[in-house]
Formats: structure tokens, C-alpha cells, sequence
């Protein structure tokens, strides 16, 4: 009987509503690209994560098709009982082969990744010592753990060693450093080589989570590890097939043997959900071949990155320092939320597709716009963006 509990779920939203937070979703009448439609007009799209552009290439959508001839729709079966394919142990071979690790597992989502290890390696006599900022699945994965559990500033290193002296102190057996590779509200990278180094001082392994990272950051789009060169350090890789990779779904833990192994018999969100679509596994080893053969379109994303921040630089916008395509337009202050989401709102009405973020996603007097460049936009692109920006804060003021 629902009873009571309608008005009491009433009063909830409306909270949300009346803090500002309430969050309505824009129906797309187009596939994802840099150009979409929605319901009430075409936009230029700056806020996905279809970083590569892939969501939409006619390649990895060719494969997807051919899939669903050749492996039909569905798996109807959790991987150990009747759902793996060739198609799955294909994929995860090619994913270890392209960040270089021994073996990967395959999850629907990252979310389940991040969900479905930490219980399994790190129990009560072990510590985890985790970034601030870290994604909110490795938060909730690391809570069904349950080792100790320490938190060390966003990318602090002076903090990380504090943090593991305590570990330490606290008899902890197994340790392992926790961070996502790319922060995503700020468009930075971890440390990882200081990370992996300070690691190795207190014997702790390393986790890192590079979905906002994988096949795009670094010469060969490897991700962080590569960037920094620490591809043969870290021990525990986890990413997405939802971002740069095609965009669809599933999600990865890419590590040593043993670990890889001991998810297969142990990890829940693996053991207890269905396996990867066929049509959408096909897809995500199209975008791995795309990654693999050409650096063209790494290239464009890094030109369009750069172009984005030199001119919006120029047009005196505050962005936030870095290389990364998730590019912060800062609104510091008491009314930055207010004039953030003033401006996105009038940018949208210019067809220009933005998202601005204020507090509790962020910290309070850092509202921001963050764009994401994709190799999808073309030159013209980011320039109709920068100028959407100008012509909107002339209009808010
Ligand atoms: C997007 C993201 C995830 C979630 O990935 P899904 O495959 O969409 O579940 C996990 N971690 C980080 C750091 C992310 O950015």
C-alpha cells in the first residue's frame, strides 16, 4: 500500500526542486554527435563524452549491425553459465593487449567494475586509501568493502603519505592506493607517477579508474598510465566502453592474472548480471581497431582542445589549467552560480549545448561550464562555442 509514502516522496521533490537541484533530461531526437537535435532545436554539442567521436562513426555502428546478424540480440545468461562468446573473450584479450596488462574482465558498466572489486581483493585486515574526488562508484565499491578506509586530498601527494603512514600504523596487510586517472569536474590528471612511486615506498598497490581517459590520453590514447609512463605500475586498471570507446556500454577491470581470475569466481556484479550485447561488444572492438590504427583523431581532439582554450583565454574567460578535452569555463564568487547557469541557459538558446555545475557537484564559489571537446567538432565548431560564450555574457552581463 503506498499510502503516506506519495506525499512524503511529493515533499522530497519539491526539496530538490526548490535547492535547484532537480535534474531534467533533454530528449535527443538525433543520434549522439557533435551536432544533435533535440525537441525544441538543433544544438551543437559540448557537454558528451563521445570524446573520439566514435558513438556515431560509421565503422564501429557497421560492426554493430553485422553482430546482430552473425551473434543475434541478446545473451539471456550471466557469463558462467551459457553467455560468453568469442566475442567476449575477443574483446577482453584486445583490451589487455592495448593497455598491456595480463588479462581483463568484462563488466556491463564501470560502475559494476568499481563496484564488484574492491569486496573481492581488500577485506578487513587491509586498507584503501582512496582520492577525495574519486567517482562515486568507487565510493559506493569501496564501502561494500570492508577494509579500513582512509581518504587523502585531491591529488595531495604530501597528504597520500600521511595517509599511508596511518595505514600503516594501523596494521593494515594489503593496501592499495585508490584514484580515478582524470578528475572530471576539473579536467586534471593524478599524479601517477609520484603516485606509483610513493606507492612502491609503503609496498601498496595502485588502482586506477581511466574511463575519462581511455583512447585519447596518451600518444598511443593508452590512457593515463601511458601519459606518465607508468603502464607496467599500476595494478588494477579499470575504464569504460561508455566514453571515448564507442560510447555504448560495459566496463573493464584490466590487471594482473590472479586478480582478473579471482573476479571471474567472486565478483557479484559479474557473476549475478547478464553479459555484454553481442551488437554492443562488436562495436567497441570496431573503436578499439579505430584507436589502434590511427592517431588522426587523438590529433583533432588535442587541436580542438587547444584552439578552445587559446581563444576563450583570449576572449578573457578564467579556465581552469590543463590539456585534458573536459575544459572548465570558471564563474568564481557569491553569484557564479547564478551567472553559470544564466549563461548555459542562453547559450542553448544559440544552439550551443552546454552544462553548468554549481554546488554540491562542485565546491561552493566554483560554479563552472564544463566543455568537452570532441574530434567529432570541426574547427568552425569551436569557434561558433567561443562566440556563444561572448554573445552570452554580453547578454547576462
Ligand atoms: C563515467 C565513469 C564511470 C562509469 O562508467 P559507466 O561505464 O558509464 O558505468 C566510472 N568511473 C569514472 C571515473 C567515470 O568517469
Amino acid at each position: 500500500m503506498y499510502g503516506t509514502v506519495k506525499d512524503e516522496l511529493a515533499a522530497t521533490l519539491r526539496e530538490i526542486e526548490d535547492a535547484g537541484l532537480y535534474k531534467n533530461e533533454r530528449e535527443l531526437t538525433s543520434p549522439q554527435s557533435a551536432h544533435v537535435t533535440t525537441l525544441k532545436a538543433t544544438a551543437l554539442n559540448f557537454c558528451a563524452n563521445n570524446y573520439l567521436g566514435l558513438a556515431n562513426e560509421p565503422a564501429v555502428v557497421d560492426a554493430s549491425k553485422a553482430a546482430l546478424d552473425e551473434w543475434g540480440f541478446g545473451m539471456a545468461s550471466v557469463r558462467f553459465i551459457c553467455g560468453t562468446q568469442t566475442l567476449h573473450t575477443s574483446l577482453e584479450s584486445k583490451l589487455s593487449e592495448f593497455l598491456g596488462t595480463e588479462a581483463t574482465i568484462l563488466y556491463s558498466s564501470c560502475f559494476d567494475a568499481n563496484g564488484g572489486v574492491f569486496e573481492v581483493l581488500f577485506g578487513a585486515d587491509d586498507a584503501i586509501v582512496s582520492d577525495e574526488l574519486n567517482h562515486a562508484s568507487i565510493i559506493d565499491g569501496v564501502r561494500l568493502s570492508k577494509a579500513k578506509r582512509f581518504r587523502y586530498k585531491n591529488a595531495d601527494m604530501a597528504d597520500l603519505r600521511v595517509q599511508l603512514e596511518a595505514a600503516r600504523e594501523a596494521g593494515a596487510k594489503r593496501v592499495v592506493v585508490v584514484t580515478d586517472g582524470v578528475f572530471s569536474m576539473d579536467g586534471s590528471y593524478a599524479p601517477l607517477d609520484e603516485i606509483c612511486d610513493i606507492a612502491e615506498e609503503f609496498g601498496a598497490m595502485v588502482f586506477v579508474d581511466d574511463s575519462h581517459a581511455v583512447g585519447f590520453v596518451g600518444d598511443g590514447g593508452r590512457g593515463t598510465p601511458e601519459l606518465f609512463g607508468v603502464m607496467d605500475r599500476v595494478d588494477i586498471l579499470t575504464g569504460t566502453l561508455g566514453k571515448a570507446l564507442g560510447g555504448a556500454s560495459g566496463g573493464y577491470v584490466a590487471s594482473h592474472r590472479e586478480v582478473v581470475d579471482l573476479l571471474r569466481q567472486r565478483s557479484r556484479p559479474y557473476l549475478f548480471s547478464n553479459s555484454v550485447a553481442p551488437a554492443v561488444t562488436a562495436g567497441s572492438m570496431a573503436a578499439l581497431d579505430l584507436v589502434e590504427g590511427s592517431a588522426d583523431k587523438r590529433e583533432t581532439l588535442k587541436a580542438n582542445t587547444e584552439l578552445f582554450h587559446r581563444l576563450m583565454t583570449e576572449a578573457g574567460f578564467e579556465l581552469l589549467p590543463g590539456t585534458h578535452p573536459i575544459r572548465p569555463v570558471m564563474f568564481p564568487g557569491e553569484d557564479g552560480a547564478r551567472r553559470a547557469a544564466q549563461i548555459a541557459e542562453h547559450m542553448l538558446g544559440n544552439g550551443v549545448y552546454v552544462i553548468a555545475f554549481s554546488f554540491p557537484v562542485v565546491p561552493r564559489g566554483k560554479a563552472r561550464i564544463r566543455v568537452q571537446l570532441s574530434a567529432a567538432h570541426s574547427e568552425a565548431d569551436v569557434r561558433a562555442c567561443v562566440d556563444a560564450f561572448v554573445a552570452a555574457r554580453d547578454a547576462v552581463g
